[in-house]
């Protein structure tokens, strides 16, 4: 009997570092596969900072123990992305790349059909590894839409000379200040809290209190941007509302999952306003039979709880659940 092009044992929705490690692991125990990427491979490390160095020594970041060697103990984003795209390469990972997956829809046999921008699969299991890169975080303010603001900083240099608002105390916007501070921009961070993000990496962290202290970059803490003009901003500080001149904002305020895809599969949510997804800790198994968790999609809102240091090990979980599951119906 032939088996139809669209069906597998299991679909993998996102190309990132886990649905890769997902995908490896599928290869090994010989369960058919594929995975849908809705952009490049590796799509949300491709759009990371272009000087982003990880907080990760390499060996960290290594799928199936394949050696990933970096100039440095910390690798850099080029590095990262030559890593994962040789080992997609090399291995012949079946990947879809710019298929965005648009729903999957449980049958009443418990198969899954997963339909895509380009086709759709039938598939007895489905592996959601989606991130959490996508969706930010947004404010909510008036001028957030205008096109000088933004929630991804790519490089310094187009900020040279700019006067640039950079808002949040966390890593991304903690390198975002500094690089464009080095590169000539003109900084101002607009933090909540009293002080610069505890995880705020710890090599990078005095850095950034000694260059706020020389008062290189200007910063205001227990404050938040009420409105974004075309040439200004307006913020709210304890004590008073202040206007500053403006170039540029970058809102660096984090990311989410897509809460509405996981939801509009059927996988429930805490309702503690983390947003946890329901799954099984021991097998990666949402509430949906055959349904599957893998990566940083785990911590729902609590995006920092998962990398993937610390869940890469999710592939080898989920793949030995399908591969046990298998041989109980051989043997049956
Ligand atoms: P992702 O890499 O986000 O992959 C998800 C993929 O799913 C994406 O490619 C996306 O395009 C795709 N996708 C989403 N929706 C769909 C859909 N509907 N259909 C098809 N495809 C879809 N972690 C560490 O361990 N060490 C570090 O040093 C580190 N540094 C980081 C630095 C930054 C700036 C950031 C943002 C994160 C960092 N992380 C680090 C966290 C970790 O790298 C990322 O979160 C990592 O990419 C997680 O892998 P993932 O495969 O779970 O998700």
């Amino acid at each position: 009997m032939q088996i139809p092009e669209n069906k597998y044992q299991v679909v993998i929705i996102g190309g990132g570092p886990i649905g890769i490690a997902c995908a490896l692991e599928a290869k090994k125990k010989g369960i058919s596969y594929i995975i849908l990427e809705k952009g490049c491979l590796v799509n949300s490390l491709y759009h990371y900072p272009t000087n982003m160095t990880f907080f990760s020594t390499s060996e960290k970041l290594e799928l199936d123990n394949i050696p990933f060697i970096s100039n440095n103990p910390k690798p850099t984003k080029r590095e990262a992305l030559e890593y994962y795209r040789r080992i997609a390469t090399s291995n012949k990972i079946n990947i879809h790349l710019f298929e965005k997956v648009t729903s999957v829809k449980t049958k009443a046999d418990h198969t899954h059909i997963v339909q895509t921008t380009k086709g759709e699969y039938i598939t007895e299991n489905v592996v959601v590894a989606t991130g959490f890169y996508d969706i930010p975080n947004n404010l909510g303010i008036p001028g957030e839409k205008l096109p000088k603001v933004s929630h991804y900083y790519n490089d310094p240099h187009y900020y040279s000379t700019q006067k640039t608002v950079v808002v949040g105390a966390s890593n991304s916007a903690v390198d975002a200040a500094l690089e464009i501070y080095r590169k000539g921009g003109d900084v101002t961070m607009i933090v909540r809290n009293p002080e610069i993000g505890e995880r705020v990496k710890y090599w990078v962290r005095p850095d950034i209190i000694n260059r706020i202290k020389e008062g290189s970059i200007k910063a205001y803490f227990n404050a938040s941007l009420k409105e974004i003009r075309e040439n200004e901003v307006v913020l709210q500080t304890a004590e008073d509302e202040e206007i500053l001149e403006n170039d540029f904002v970058l809102l660096m305020t984090g990311y989410r999952p897509n809460f509405g895809f996981l939801q509009d599969i059927g996988i429930k949510l805490s309702n503690d306003g983390r947003k946890i997804p329901e799954y099984n800790e021991d097998t990666m198994e949402t509430n949906i039979a055959g349904i599957f968790l893998a990566g940083v999609i785990c911590g729902g809102v609590e995006t920092h709880k998962w990398f993937i240091e610390n869940s890469r090990v999710h592939a080898k979980m989920i793949m030995q659940q399908l591969d046990k599951r298998q041989k109980t119906i051989v043997n049956n």
